[in-house]
């Protein structure tokens, strides 16, 4: 595997499905960038595949749009660290990401080639709320 132990991560673009719910339509890779603890996106090439994606929805983007983050922790649990808050609140908070809230997904493949996947909502006033995540049959998404 070429990312080994070092954290990856990427954007998520998301699809609304009806009140709280979303349905994640796209995740990007970006293989560079993280190390053994910690993962720092690129914002250049975060918002060009972000661009590249809303192209294929751009028909709708009040459906369709800029969901959030994931990475993945290789070496530690699936809980936020400090510095990924601190992310989420400054991209949350940032001006030119004009959003109320954003998600962040992280996951871990363990010892025992569990997947685990935790995920969280940054709201714009500071609030995080934990999001419960539901995994649809294959086929399923419309
Ligand atoms: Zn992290």
């Amino acid at each position: 595997m070429r990312a080994a132990n070092r954290e990856i991560g990427g954007v998520l673009f998301g699809e609304h499905v009806g009140n709280a719910d979303f349905r994640i339509v796209e995740a990007t890779l970006q293989e560079r960038g993280g190390s053994d603890r910690k993962f720092r996106r690129k914002g250049g090439k975060a918002r060009r595949d972000l661009k590249k994606v809303s192209l294929r929805y751009d028909q709708n983007p009040k459906k369709f749009n800029y969901l959030g983050e994931w990475h993945s922790h290789p070496n530690t649990s699936v809980f936020p660290s400090s510095s990924d808050k601190l992310t989420m609140k400054e991209l949350v908070t940032d001006s030119k990401t004009i959003v109320n809230f954003l998600v962040l997904l992280i996951n871990r493949l363990n010892v025992r080639g569990e997947l685990k996947i935790y995920a969280c909502a940054y709201h714009f006033s500071g609030q995080e709320i934990p999001c419960e995540i539901v995994f649809e049959p294959r086929g399923s998404a419309s």
